[in-house]
């Protein structure tokens, strides 16, 4: 299993040239780009019109690696205008973008297996990777059908995948905090068995985990098959607790919340203080992206003023997306909005409730009525464009009764 076979059959395909890049570029800003949004970055982040102010977290939406990844997608169209192109799952965790991509007749496959319907591509189609990554067995898949490959893995998953390597080398079984379900989480997953599938890893979600396995590792943790039952799908095949608990290197999934990932880590190492006398067996590396951090630090700065209302804009299964929700019910009133269609009224907000994993509806916008001033904080996942951030921003004045008109006016 490799990322970079000594003689791919499939081809990795540099979509990049510049005068596709410049196309794509107009491309992409005629779909998700906003002037409103621009203007308010500039303004330093803060509109008020009459009673009513948003702010504007200082870092928010689209990321580097999420850019990348659709500049790719949208190239590769371009470059290759006949040949069917895939998608392996979701290019990002966007409704919005996603659809955009179906526009442009760019089929989705399966991500969370390899079923028949890879075995129906040929040498002629093109095949993206996510910016999340894939398995390495859908990339030896792609590979033994030699598919042209568009790879957008973003760099800052490449670095988590070459640390649980090094880990699998050294006999460190990786601790991987993040969601086993996880696209990223599967990807990073499989890189951790090594280059020789020799490593082992377990992923954790919670704290509650961390305890199951820090337990387990003092001899009070119940049965082994007790623990592989708690664990079961999010852990290496022929994983067992008393042989592959012996050394641990920690890893995370990019998005992951920064707080939590350091209390596992601090669990995870007093542990194999307290077992081992020491931390020799214990290693470590803060693979949270520096984009996840900007926004979640760019949250913890809007928040130190609460707002009276924080939407949250974003795709429902985009983790950096509701980890910010998490920092902002801390604080506020937080609501975590797909679009500005979410906002239905003063009287009904729909929103995701991470808590139930559904959509629900809630009184709150009334809040938003009457003639007193309302500060409404708005901010938005790492895979979130501009012109929805946009749209949500104006459906709060809407809805306070402001054209856009006049919002526009105050930025000038
Ligand atoms: S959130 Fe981080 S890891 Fe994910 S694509 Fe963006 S920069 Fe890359």
């Amino acid at each position: 299993m490799s990322d970079t076979p000594p003689n791919p059959k499939s081809e990795r395909t540099n979509v990049r040239r510049p005068d596709v890049m410049q196309l794509v570029s107009a491309e992409v800003a005629r779909h998700y780009h906003s002037s409103l949004v621009e203007k308010l970055r500039d303004a330093g982040g803060k509109v008020t019109v009459g009673n009513t102010t948003v702010l504007l977290a200082k870092e928010f939406g689209f990321c580097y690696g999420v850019e990348r990844a659709i500049d790719l997608a949208y190239a590769a169209r371009r470059v290759f205008p006949e040949q069917r192109i895939f998608l392996i799952g979701e290019i990002i965790h966007n409704p919005d973008v996603n659809a955009q991509l179906r526009a442009m007749d760019i089929v989705s496959l399966p991500w969370r297996e390899l079923d028949g319907a890879y075995d129906g591509l040929t040498e002629d189609d093109v095949v993206i990777v996510p910016a999340f990554g894939a398995p390495t067995s859908f990339m030896d898949k792609l590979e033994s059908l030699g598919c042209r490959v568009v790879d957008t893995t973003c760099g800052d998953v490449m670095k988590v995948w070459r640390r649980v390597r090094e880990y699998a080398r050294d006999g460190v079984t990786s601790v991987i905090h993040g969601k086993a379900s996880h696209e990223e989480t599967r990807a990073t997953a499989s890189r951790a068995l090594g280059k020789a599938g020799e490593g082992h890893y377990l992923v954790v979600l919670t704290l509650a985990d961390v305890g199951k396995v820090t337990t387990y590792m003092m001899g009070n943790g119940g049965t082994k098959e007790e623990f592989l039952a708690a664990f079961a799908g999010a852990h290496s095949p022929g994983f067992d607790p008393d042989i592959h608990l012996s050394k641990l290197g920690v890893a995370n999934q990019t998005t992951m919340l920064k707080s939590e990932t350091e209390a596992i880590q601090r669990l995870l190492r007093e542990a194999l203080v307290e077992r081992d006398g020491g931390d020799r067996n214990f290693s470590m590396f803060d693979t949270i992206c520096g984009a996840t951090q900007d926004r979640q630090d760019a949250l913890f700065g809007m928040l130190a003023e609460p707002p009276d209302l924080l939407l949250v804009v974003g795709g429902y299964n985009s983790s950096n997306t509701a980890h910010l929700v998490e920092i902002g019910e801390t604080r506020t009133a937080t609501f975590f909005i797909r679009d500005a269609s979410r906002l239905r009224s003063l009287e009904e907000i729909a929103h995701f409730d991470l808590h139930r994993g559904e959509e629900v509806v809630s009184g709150y916008s009334r809040a938003l009525l009457g003639e007193g001033p309302v500060r409404v904080g708005v901010t938005a996942g790492a895979s979130c464009p501009n012109n929805l951030i946009e749209e949500t921003v104006l459906r709060v004045f809407e809805l306070r009764g402001i054209a856009r008109e006049r919002v526009m006016e105050s930025l000038g």
